[in-house]
């Protein structure tokens, strides 16, 4: 049986049931073929707001519910995506343009978030404080009550659960906002999932919709936490309202992450590293490697093999033929990516390889001789371009990795020794040696510094916990405590 039938979606969204949408019906269009892939609802900020007040009073309940209850619902949940993997991938090669693995992935950290969730119900929540008063004194942890999560196109699937579910574990209700472009595999394949999976009706919503629905989601006055996951342009303006309106917010945002290729390097297994880095999802990842960083041993060697992989990678329709890479995801993307390339070809870069496109593909691209005043040094691409640079020393390697506002990934290839001095110098959330930029486990603490966002972290209980509810200090007297007056 299917998990996924479009026609209870059509011009609709989930508020526990499948309900028309404020705003109408809205198209979503398949990239590699740019036709109307299914239609689902686009929501208002008045559903945005009867959402939060229904998940606000289911919210009670479930925060009352058996741990082993909850616990059930997320292993259910953990088990659906499992079984239901062949057809679910598909939504997600067709809604974002991705390749078989990328789907894998994404299918595969699913099931996997939703069953570490599964244990937070009956993890830890609190310490026993040691007191100078005659009371004992707890810490604990409670549910937050409504979290808003929002979430991007890329990983649409990642980015949502790795909020939703640890966020519902743990006693919360949630008002899901995915991009309207993936609202699918960012949204309603997970509403499926949960109905199937015996979530109690009103605490999940999911309204694919614009900035006006993020930033109402975002002020509600019901919602107390926000996990934003998108560009740091939009990440500030969440991060501004949701602090005007005494929120926590949660910001996951760009970067412009550094592969470092040290000397000595294998350079075919460093120029596949890096290649996979620049390139995996048409290098539409937060963490994708934005710049290599070669040593000058290596530097012209390197360059031509990472040229000669990306002329040979083949671009195309992931759902219909065995390509590398698939298409962007829109036009709007493709031509801002397109002009950045464009602009630092025009200001003096070196085109290796690619810098073209038809239809929504565009080709692998290796730049060169990028200098400090181009945008390909200073922005984050969002495409498949990588820019190579050249060091002598491995000051210069730190310097040419930190000179950037953001803060989310850093790959460092060879000597493990050298590794280790690079990855205590450079202000990144994400280090990885021996391996590229790209990298994300169910238990992990996932997060940037600086421009990549506000320093929190999902992934892994003490990261979910701390993101996903509040402390409460409980003291316990036996006797009423007797007071001066
Ligand atoms: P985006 O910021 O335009 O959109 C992300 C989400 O925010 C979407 O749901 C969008 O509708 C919503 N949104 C946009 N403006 C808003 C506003 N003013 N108020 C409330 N909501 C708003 O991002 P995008 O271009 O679609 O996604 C790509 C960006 O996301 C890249 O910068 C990428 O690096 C980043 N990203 C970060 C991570 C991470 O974990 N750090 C992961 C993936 C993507």
């Amino acid at each position: 049986m299917n998990l996924l039938d479009p026609e209870i979606w059509a011009g609709k969204i989930f508020n526990g049931g499948w309900v028309p949408a404020g705003q109408g019906p809205l198209d979503v269009i398949e990239p590699a073929t740019r036709k109307v892939l299914t239609v689902v609802g686009l929501a208002s900020v008045d559903d945005a707001n009867s959402a939060v007040r229904e998940a606000a009073h289911a919210q009670k309940e479930w925060a009352a519910s058996k741990p082993e209850y909850r616990a059930a619902i997320l292993r259910r949940a953990g088990d659906l995506w499992n079984a239901h993997e062949a057809e679910l991938s598909q939504w997600i090669i067709r809604e974002t343009g991705a390749i078989a693995a990328k789907a894998g992935l994404e299918m595969h950290m699913a099931a996997e978030i939703c069953f570490a969730s599964a244990a937070l119900p009956e993890h830890v929540i609190g310490s026993v404080l040691p007191s100078n008063n005659d009371h004992w004194s707890f810490s604990r942890r409670r549910p937050a009550g409504v979290v808003s999560v929002i979430a991007p196109f890329n990983f649409p699937l990642i980015l949502s659960i790795r909020s939703v579910a640890p966020a519902l574990a743990l006693g919360n209700a949630v008002v899901l906002k995915p991009d309207p472009r993936t609202p699918v595999s960012g949204g309603f394949a997970i509403a499926r999932i949960f109905e199937e999976a015996g979530l109690p009706q009103g605490l999940f919503h999911v309204l694919p919709g614009g900035a006006d629905v993020g930033a109402a989601v975002t002020i509600a006055p019901e919602v107390s936490v926000v996990s934003f996951t998108g560009s740091t342009e939009a990440g500030r303006k969440v991060g501004e309202m949701a602090s005007r309106h005494l929120k926590r917010v949660h910001l996951e945002l760009g970067g412009k992450n550094s592969l470092i290729v040290l000397p000595g390097a294998d350079i075919a297994k460093a120029a596949s590293a890096a290649a996979f880095g620049c390139f995996l999802h048409q290098g539409q990842i937060c963490m994708a490697t934005g710049r290599v960083i070669v040593h000058e041993s290596l530097y012209d060697e390197f360059l031509t093999a990472l040229g000669d992989k990306a002329s040979h990678l083949p671009v195309g329709n992931p759902a219909t033929e065995q390509v590398a890479l698939g298409p962007i995801i829109d036009e709007k993307q493709l031509l801002r990516m397109d002009g950045i390339v464009k602009s630092s070809v025009e200001a003096g870069a070196t085109l290796v390889a690619g810098g073209s496109y038809d239809e929504l593909f565009y080709r692998p691209t290796v730049l060169a001789n990028v200098t400090e005043d181009m945008q390909a040094y200073t922005e984050e691409i969002f495409g498949p371009v990588a820019t190579v640079f050249r060091y002598s020393t491995n000051a210069e390697a730190i310097a040419l990795a930190s000179d950037t506002d953001y803060g989310l990934s850093v790959g460092i290839l060879g000597d493990v020794g050298l590794a280790m001095q690079i990855a205590d110098a450079v202000p990144s959330g994400l280090v990885h040696i021996n391996e590229q930029t790209v990298g994300d486990e169910p238990n992990i603490p996932f997060g940037g510094v600086g421009a990549s966002g506000n320093g929190s972290r999902f992934g892994g209980a003490e990261a979910n916990i701390e993101a996903f509810t509040e402390t409460q200090w409980l003291t316990v007297r036996s006797e009423i405590a007797p007071y001066p007056f």
